[in-house]
């Protein structure tokens, strides 16, 4: 990881000074209210330290895709509320991202005050990465600072093009995800162990790649190690399983092979005729014993025992993706077990575990042990990404 600044690079006092601050406030909404804070109480440390130091705060965020035109109904001003509350402070919300309107807006701000620009997203300029957009932004600014991981992998505007209009910084949240990702797999400490689930190989084939060359240990779970099996000959019966993906499959555990990345699949499974709870049709059996009208929901018992055992002799854990379909009992228990084992292992001090992907963070919320992990990630596409191996533009930005 290339070196980037934080906030402790900033003086102490920032009386006055105007902060471009890049958040990610793109909520889950439903009927007009938002369903999940998580996002505003990851930034709000950020903007609270810069206001507390006296730095006017102006926040630059994107909601829904409004393809470069204002829509009433993606206004950020629906948001403001929420982050009234979160903050416990006032919040001004400010029509433009630039322009005189938006410096006058500023202008009127007091050192310490917090002002919500509109939906970046309003202006074509941003997703066109516009080096004049961006520079009609960073005009009402005297630092950029961005906290917006999940928002990383993009090169827009407000993500990329401002962190070389002015000097640049992450803030506290995207501090703590760059220095987390870099402990999980950027110089991780070894032997590391990936843990690669859910449904398609087909979504998630560069992060296998990439993993087999980085990790000592790649296990593979859910649906998609439905495809490594029958890369290897077994009959999957009825499971999901990317028939046309056995020949990629093969490739990645040669190339594995080759790299000296040890691919662990299931022995055992969780079998049934029909995807229900709890089918009368369910059993476990070896992989080499499903039959053809059966498919495969979970890795059985006897997998999750030999990954506990992986675990325990490793020192990194990164994991995307879960063991099974665990949005339906019992098919959660190997993603469960994974869970907690992680949790606990890294409470023992001997794991450093890190966790991502919009499914997995769901399935630790589930295990009840999404606080005993070391680190869980909730950038989505930016976290997969970044699993991917790929140079995120907004990180690569701030690192410049
Ligand atoms: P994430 O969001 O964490 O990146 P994915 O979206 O790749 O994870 O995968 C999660 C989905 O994979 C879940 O909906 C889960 O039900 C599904 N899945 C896992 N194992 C199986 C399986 N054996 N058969 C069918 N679906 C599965
Ligand atoms: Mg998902």
């Amino acid at each position: 990881m290339s070196a980037f600044k934080t906030l402790d690079d900033l003086p102490q006092d920032l009386s006055g000074q105007r902060a471009l601050v890049r958040v990610d406030l793109n909520l889950p909404m439903k009927d007009g209210q938002a369903t999940d804070l998580t996002r505003v109480t990851a930034v709000a440390p950020t903007i609270l330290e810069l206001a507390d130091r006296g730095a006017k705060v102006l926040l630059l965020a994107h909601y829904g895709r409004p393809k470069g035109e204002r829509h009433s109904t993606m206004s950020i001003s629906m948001v403001q509320g929420d982050l009234e509350r979160v903050l416990d402070r006032e919040v001004m919300f400010i029509p433009e991202v630039a322009g005189p309107v938006a410096a006058q807006a500023i202008d009127i701000l007091r050192p310490g005050d917090i002002g919500l620009m509109e939906n970046v997203r309003f202006w074509p300029g941003e997703e066109a990465n516009d080096a004049d957009f961006a520079k009609s932004i960073a005009a009402n600014g005297d630092f950029y600072v961005n906290d917006a991981f999940s928002a990383a992998h993009r090169a827009h505007a407000s993500t990329e093009a401002l962190a070389h209009l002015l000097p640049a910084y992450a803030g506290r949240a995207m501090e703590k995800e760059l220095k987390a990702l870099d402990a999980a797999l950027g110089t991780p400490q070894p032997p590391v162990a990936a843990v690669v689930g859910g449904a398609k190989v087909s979504t998630k084939l560069a992060v296998l790649e990439n993993l087999s060359r980085k990790v000592q240990h790649l296990v593979i779970g859910g649906g998609m190690a439905n495809t490594f099996l029958a890369a290897n000959g077994v009959h999957v019966g009825m499971s999901l399983c990317e028939h046309d993906l056995t020949d990629t499959a093969r490739a990645i555990m040669d190339a594995a092979d080759a790299a000296g990345c040890t691919i662990h699949l299931p022995y055992d499974v969780v079998v049934a005729k029909e995807f229900a709870a709890n089918p009368p049709s369910m059993r476990v059996c070896n992989v080499h014993e499903v039959a053809a009208d059966e498919m495969i929901l979970d890795i059985g018992p006897l997998a999750v025992e030999a990954l506990g055992d992986v675990l325990k002799t490793c020192a990194t854990l990164v994991w995307n993706g879960p063991l099974g379909a665990f949005e339906t009992p019992p098919f959660d228990e190997a993603t469960v077990a994974l869970a907690k084992t992680a949790a606990a292992l890294t409470q023992a001090g001997a794991l450093v575990s890190v966790a991502g992907g919009g499914d997995t963070v769901a399935a630790l919320a589930h295990a009840g042990v999404a606080e005993d992990v070391t680190y869980i990630s909730t950038a989505g596409g930016a976290f997969l990404e970044w699993m991917e191996g790929k140079e995120l533009p907004g990180v690569a930005a701030l690192s410049a």
